[in-house]
């Protein structure tokens, strides 16, 4: 069985203040509101990752993100942050390709190959963000686009590496817009991206791959998201930096 996850991307949002306040909301109303398999996982910015975990109870349902890792171990490469020194502070998951990384610092698939062999050799789940720009979407082969930046950052993992592997489709054309994919496109996409998968991986492989979603999820659109049978889940911008909203979302996945 797949996992349910719906992970919230902070993104360059918060003073620490308001990020203390913001984890601790979360926590709490998770504790007490929501039941079920689904796991939660929360990436603030770097610099407040340390204190965060403290907020957090280790093999509980919520678990730490980062949003980016460096692809060397360690060096002299001023101003980034490591997979051991994530690992070193309890992260588990780390998002990796993020849209806006790939278009604002020019991350390659073949860097984000590099970024996610890194990650794995540390213990660490990437959550690998795919996904099509609008003109792609409507001029061109959107769904090749996908399944290639899968098949040129992933498809050299073994079977074994790829089971800790989590996808977050997220077009491009989504995200912040409050456009947000219909759910038959999500299920489209995610039901194609398992196909390729199981291509290289087997039926077995893909089916217990998690797919999350991310564009504009909110809490009026989360549950018909969620209701598709390849969506396991969210990754969530905006809506993640309100503890009610994000704790609706999360309820919708439950
Ligand atoms: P959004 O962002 O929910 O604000 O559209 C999602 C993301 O970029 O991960």
């Amino acid at each position: 069985m797949r996992k349910k996850i719906v992970a919230g991307n902070w993104k360059m949002n918060k003073t620490f203040e308001e990020a203390k306040a913001l984890l601790s909301e979360v926590v709490n109303m998770v504790k007490d509101e929501v039941t079920g398999d689904v796991e939660v996982v929360l990436c603030p910015p770097m610099v407040y990752l340390t204190t965060s975990r403290q907020y957090i109870t280790p093999g509980g349902r919520v678990s730490l993100g980062a949003q980016n890792c460096h692809e060397k171990a360690s060096g002299a490469y001023t101003g980034e942050v490591s997979a051991p020194m994530l690992q070193s502070i309890g992260v588990e998951y780390v998002i990796l390709g993020h849209s806006e990384r790939r278009q604002y610092f020019e991350e390659t698939n073949a860097q984000l190959a590099e970024k996610v062999n890194i990650v794995l050799e540390h213990g660490l789940k990437p959550i690998f963000c795919c996904g099509e720009s609008r003109d792609l979407r409507e001029n061109g082969d959107y769904m090749g686009y996908v399944k290639n930046q899968i098949t040129e950052s992933l498809f050299h993992l073994s079977a074994d590496q790829f089971a800790n592997v989590v996808i977050a489709y997220e077009p491009i054309w989504a995200i912040g817009t409050g456009l947000t994919a219909s759910s038959a496109q999500a299920q489209d996409m995610h039901f194609e991206l398992r196909r390729h998968i199981a291509g290289q991986y087997g039926d077995a492989v893909a089916q217990d791959t998690t797919i999350l979603y991310g564009g504009s999820a909110n809490e009026k659109n989360a549950a018909e998201l969620f209701a598709q049978p390849d969506v396991d889940g969210g990754l969530i911008g905006g809506a993640s930096l309100k503890s009610r909203e994000f704790t609706n979302v999360i309820k919708a996945r439950q």
